[in-house]
């Protein structure tokens, strides 16, 4: 069984990006700046946004967090038109979920396609079924980044996505499905109502767990020699830790690790992808824009 380690790759990406910015710097264009809105007193969310904003650091963008214990849908909007207009800001996200009283996909739709650099955008959404030039949504291209980066050959393989969100399991599903590489795979798109899921996760040679249930995929349900990606991440006690919590995935790993040739790690394979992603694409909005 091999690691794969999100946190090595990620961290190889951010070099690669930090490198990217001397570049720029050297050449006196503009350095990619990103704007992150949260909403609301959250502590994941804020954790996921500190995260975004050090990660900024690290490499050499700018970054401004935006703040908000509560707002209107109204003033949310007006704030969304604002940095859509700002051309200091090359790319934004909306830290999500957004409290009850504001429409997220409202929100969503008012993000200019160009600095979506979520790409939860419909635009983006659409394209990217298309293969056409887009923001690709961060966790599942941060998936396809982590198995191209470590080799893992997904033409002409079977794989079972179980969870059907619409930021990582519908578009990972046809992500992997594309004509590319990653890709070409033959992709099942599992949920809450999908039948004999055992079976189908048995026969996949790639299953990956976008569920939020810890320990939801156990030893029996994976074949000998599966590639195993776990997105979830749940917060569950613990008391051995210092702030009383730790981090959870789908996958019950010491039973299925022993059976697989890849598998990831909670904490520390997919999340730190998905922030990878997210700079891949900051830097990506200059360039779609001509900066
Ligand atoms: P979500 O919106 O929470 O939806 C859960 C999905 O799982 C739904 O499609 C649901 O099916 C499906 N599901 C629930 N119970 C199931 C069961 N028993 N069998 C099969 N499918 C089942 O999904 P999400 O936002 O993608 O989040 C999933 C997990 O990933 C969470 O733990 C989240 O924290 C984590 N996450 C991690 C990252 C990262 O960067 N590491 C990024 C995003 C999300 P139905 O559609 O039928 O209800």
């Amino acid at each position: 069984m091999q690691l794969l380690d999100g946190k090595a790759t990620a961290q190889e990406i951010r070099e690669e990006l930090r490198q990217a910015v001397e570049v720029r710097k050297k050449n006196g264009t503009k350095v990619p700046h990103l704007a992150a809105i949260l909403v609301g007193n959250d502590g994941g969310s804020l954790t996921y946004v500190n995260a975004k904003v050090k990660a900024c650091q690290q490499i050499g963008f700018e970054s401004s967090l935006i703040r908000y214990d509560d707002i209107s849908e109204e003033a949310l909007l007006a704030k969304v038109h604002e940095l859509n207009n700002d051309d200091k800001i090359d790319g934004f996200i909306v830290q999500l979920p957004l409290p009850s009283h504001i429409d997220e996909l409202k929100i969503t739709m008012a993000i200019d396609p160009l600095k979506d650099v979520d790409g939860f955008h419909p635009e983006n959404l659409g394209k990217m079924v298309l293969n056409l030039p887009c923001f690709l949504p961060a966790t599942p291209a941060g998936i396809l980044e982590l198995l191209k980066r470590n080799n893992i050959e997904t033409s002409g393989k079977d794989c079972v996505v179980i969870g059907r969100s619409n930021i990582v399991g519908m578009p990972l599903s046809i992500m992997l499905a594309r004509n590319s590489n990653p890709g070409n795979c033959t992709v099942t798109l599992a949920h809450s109502r999908t039948k004999d899921l055992k079976q189908k996760v048995a026969n996949a040679d790639i299953v990956i767990a976008a569920i939020g249930k810890p320990d939801f995929v156990t030893a029996d349900m994976v074949k000998e020699g599966a590639v195993v990606i776990d997105v979830g991440t749940t917060r569950v006690d613990d008391a051995s830790k210092k702030n009383g919590w730790a981090l959870k995935g789908d996958v019950k790993f010491d039973e299925v690790a022993p059976k697989c040739s890849f598998i990831t790690p909670v904490p520390g394979g997919v999340g730190p992808m998905t922030i990878a992603s997210l700079m891949i694409n900051t830097l990506r909005s200059m360039e779609l824009r001509g900066i």
